[in-house]
């Protein structure tokens, strides 16, 4: 069996909760990158943060262990300068709302910028800044109003940092839509456009989705119909996968990327529902995950990753089934 990277031609790799913790590295990313690369699979980081310019994200996580150029970053402020590209003729006067990476983005596609609605603009596009206030707001609005297509770089409500959660792009773009009563075309996950733009854009015929959140990342890439990874480095923890519903449901479980440059050994589910994983199985009996000789998967319990790989599989078979599930949280340690 073939290393599981070997089966795709580029990732679509997430950034926080998969190739760093925020100002922290992982070192198992900073390992399994390097030795998917080694092995022959290109990386693009792709990020629903536009406020920053490929060259800030890539310094970072350059900084952070993942040596990676500028054109290997895709951010959705560069989604939605592509969205536009594709969509509008090149000199197209687009009202930019947004910051230094939103500017530079459509720039790069060839658009001519404004701030005013008096200038009639084609397009309003809307990213986050920190220096966004009423009167950017209001001219995207007046622009809205008169006629110019509304699209946003995400519509994530809330941005975290280290105080806490503070205001994400979407609420500003809640605000504007609270006033035009028009509903935006979003790039950002868990739209797919971010991720058939940066395939598209690299030429890419047989990408995959790796992340960290189901109901961004994974669903993302289930929206765009392509195969998706989730490890279990960030936000979503083995429970969540287990109860994931249908369109956040990851093709391949990891616990990490050292795990890319491995063979991947995928769960079968037994007509009695019964899942095999390796030597591992597990059952959904009575609504209670077993493993092995129907077992009850006790709270706080670890188990490999093979026994994590059959649970998965035996609960999303159950749930499909209309069985409702009652899950404990457990850890996956090796
Ligand atoms: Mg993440």
């Amino acid at each position: 069996m073939s290393a599981l990277g070997s089966q795709f031609d580029l990732a679509l790799c997430d950034l926080d909760g998969v190739a760093f913790h925020g100002q922290n590295p992982i070192p198992s990313a900073v390992t399994g990158i390097a030795a998917a690369r080694e092995a022959g699979l290109p990386f693009v980081f792709v990020t629903n943060n536009a406020s920053r310019t490929p060259g800030q994200v890539a310094d970072h996580l350059s900084g952070l262990g993942v040596p990676t150029p500028p054109e290997q970053i895709m951010t959705s402020a560069m989604a939605a300068a592509y969205l536009c590209a594709k969509r509008y003729e090149r000199g197209t006067l687009v009202l930019v709302v947004g910051g230094d990476g939103l500017r530079e983005a459509l720039t790069n596609e060839d658009m001519r910028l404004t701030e005013s609605a008096a200038d009639r603009p084609d397009v309003v596009v809307q990213g986050l800044a920190k220096d966004v206030g009423w009167a950017q707001l209001s001219e995207a609005v007046l622009a809205i109003n008169a006629g110019a297509e509304h699209i946003a770089t995400n519509l994530d409500s809330t941005l975290p940092t280290e105080r806490g959660f503070e205001i994400g792009n979407g609420s500003l773009v809640a605000a504007v839509v609270n006033a035009t009563g028009i509903t935006p075309t979003s790039t950002g996950k868990p739209e797919p456009e971010i991720f058939l733009a940066t395939a598209a854009k690299h030429g890419a015929s047989a990408p995959v989705v790796i992340g960290d959140r189901l109901n961004t990342d994974i669903a993302g890439g289930v929206a765009a119909k392509l195969p998706t990874v989730h490890v279990l480095t960030g936000v979503s923890d083995a429970r969540d996968v287990v109860l994931a519903a249908p369109h956040e449901r990851p093709t391949y479980q990891l616990l990490d990327l050292t795990e890319l440059t491995e063979p991947y050994e995928a769960a079968e589910v037994a007509a009695d529902g019964r899942a095999t994983c390796g030597d591992a199985s597990a059952k959904v009996t009575g609504g209670r995950l077993t493993v092995g000789d129907d077992q009850v998967l006790a709270d706080g319990v670890a188990v490999d990753r093979y026994t994590y790989r059959a649970l998965v599989a035996a609960a999303w078979h159950a749930a499909d089934a209309g069985e409702s599930i009652e899950a404990p949280i457990f850890t996956v340690t090796s």
